[in-house]
C-alpha cells in the first residue's frame, strides 16, 4: 500500500485521499497552521509531526503553492517529493512564474516586476492602461491585487502597495508583478497530469467564469481542436522544462485564437473538480498515479460537464438533488464569507442540456454567488 504524504490539509488533501482509498492507497495530510501531520478527511485525527510523517510515508506532494520554503526544502531532501521543491515555488512566486514563461518562449501578459518606486514608474511607462498589480507572494482567489485604470489614481495605489511590502513576514522578499491588462474573449484552463516516466495526458480546457474575483462555474465541453493542441503545446513545455512530476494546472486568457498564459499552479486545481464525474479518470486519482509511478487514467471528455463552487454557503434545498446527474461534493468547512464549502458537478448529454440544469441549479442557489445566468447557458439557450 502506497503512503502519500499532502502538504496541506484542505479539500484538495481531502478530494486525494476520497480518490486514493480505492487504489488501497494511505493518504496522510500536513496540516500548515498546526504544524501536525492529521487524517485528512478527520483533521481531528493527529498522527504525529512532519518528520515522522516524512520517514513514515513513500511518497510526498503539495495541495498548494505557498508552502514554506524550510517545509519544502526538508521534504526535498529526504527524495520523496512530487512535484520539485523548485517547481512549488515557481508556482509561488510570480516572478519565477513569469521567468520561466519566459524561458519557454510562451505567451503571458506584457508585465514588469516592482520592488520600488523606480521600477513602478518604469511599469506606468511600458505598460497601457489599465495595469493589474498582483503581490509576487501568497495571492489566491484575486487577493493581493490592485487595478489602475487612471493615471489620478497612481499615487494612492503606490502608497498600498508599499505599505503591503513593508509589512510582508515571509522569508523571502514580497513584490509586485504588474500586469497589462487583458480584454480577453474568455477565460480557460488546461489541467494535465505527467508522471515518473515522463507520460503526459491532459483533459479539455475547461472554461472558467469568475465571480468577485473567486471562480464560480467551470464548464468542460469540446473546444476547437486547434485550441486545445495549442493548449497542449504549451502544458508539454512548461511540464518538460520543470521536469514536472503530477498534475499541473494552466490558467489562460483567449484572445481571438490566441492564448496567454495567466498562471500555474502546481497541483490539483479547482477548475479540475469536473472530472470527478466528466472523465474516466478525475484529476485526483491522476495526481496520485502520476506521483506513485503508475500509468495515467483516461482524460477524456465522458460528456459536458460543469462544476459550480458553493461559496459562504452551508444551507443548500435538497431539491438540488432532483436535478439529473447532480453530484454533490462538501469540504465539511465552517462557513466563512467568500470561503469555498463545496461544490457541485452537473453533466448533460449535450451542451443544451447540460446549460438547462445550470439554470435549473443556479435558481437553487444564493444569487450572489452565482454569476446571473452566466454566459455559458446563455450561448447554448
Ligand atoms: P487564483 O484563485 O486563480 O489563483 P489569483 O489570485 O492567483 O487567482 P489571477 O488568476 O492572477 O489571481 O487573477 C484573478 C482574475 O483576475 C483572473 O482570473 C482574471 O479574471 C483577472 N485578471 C488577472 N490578470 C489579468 C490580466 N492581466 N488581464 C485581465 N484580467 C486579469
Ligand atoms: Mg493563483
Ligand atoms: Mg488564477
Amino acid at each position: 500500500m502506497k503512503k502519500v504524504l499532502v502538504l496541506g490539509a484542505g479539500q484538495l488533501a481531502r478530494m486525494m485521499d476520497l480518490a486514493g482509498a480505492p487504489l488501497g492507497m494511505d493518504i496522510k495530510a500536513f496540516d500548515v497552521r498546526t504544524n501536525k501531520v492529521v487524517h485528512p478527511v478527520d483533521p481531528e485525527h493527529i498522527y504525529g509531526d512532519l518528520q515522522s510523517g516524512i520517514a513514515q510515508c513513500d511518497v510526498i506532494t503539495a495541495e498548494f503553492e505557498h508552502v514554506a520554503h524550510n517545509t519544502l526544502n526538508e521534504c526535498e531532501k529526504s527524495g520523496k517529493l512530487f512535484p520539485s521543491s523548485d517547481a512549488i515555488k515557481i508556482g509561488g512566486d510570480r516572478r519565477l512564474e513569469k521567468a520561466l514563461l519566459e524561458s519557454c518562449k510562451v505567451a503571458n501578459a506584457k508585465h514588469v516586476v516592482i520592488a520600488t518606486k523606480a521600477d513602478f514608474d518604469q511599469a506606468l511607462k511600458q505598460l497601457a492602461l489599465p495595469i493589474i498589480f498582483k503581490s509576487a507572494l501568497e495571492g489566491y482567489d484575486g487577493k493581493g491585487q490592485w487595478r489602475l485604470k487612471s493615471l489620478e489614481q497612481a499615487d494612492a495605489i503606490w502608497q498600498e502597495m508599499e505599505a503591503f511590502i513593508a509589512n510582508a513576514t515571509s522569508s523571502v522578499a514580497q513584490g509586485i508583478v504588474a500586469e497589462q491588462m487583458v480584454p480577453f474573449d474568455r477565460e480557460v484552463s488546461l489541467v494535465g497530469a505527467r508522471n515518473t516516466h515522463g507520460e503526459i495526458a491532459v483533459y479539455p480546457l475547461t472554461e472558467n467564469h469568475h465571480t468577485n474575483g473567486i471562480l464560480s462555474v467551470s464548464v468542460a465541453a469540446p473546444s476547437e481542436a486547434s485550441l486545445q493542441s495549442n493548449a497542449a503545446e504549451v502544458f508539454k513545455k512548461i511540464a518538460e522544462q520543470l521536469n514536472y512530476v503530477g498534475v499541473l494546472a494552466i490558467e489562460f486568457f483567449q484572445v481571438g485564437e490566441e492564448l496567454l498564459v495567466n498562471e500555474i499552479a502546481p497541483r490539483v486545481h479547482n477548475s479540475g473538480h469536473w472530472t470527478q464525474q466528466g472523465a474516466d479518470t478525475c484529476q485526483f486519482e491522476n495526481h496520485l498515479r502520476a506521483i506513485c509511478g503508475l500509468p495515467l487514467g483516461g482524460t477524456q471528455l465522458i460528456r459536458p460537464t460543469a462544476m459550480v463552487n458553493v461559496i459562504g454557503e452551508d444551507d443548500i434545498s435538497d431539491e438540488i438533488y432532483s436535478i439529473p446527474s447532480v453530484a454533490m461534493h462538501w469540504y465539511d468547512k465552517a462557513k466563512r464569507d467568500g470561503r469555498k464549502m463545496a461544490h457541485i458537478n452537473l453533466c448533460g448529454k449535450d451542451e443544451v442540456e447540460l446549460a438547462e440544469r445550470l439554470v435549473q441549479l443556479s435558481s437553487l442557489l444564493k444569487q450572489e454567488s452565482f454569476p446571473d445566468l452566466d454566459s455559458f447557458a446563455k450561448r447554448y439557450l
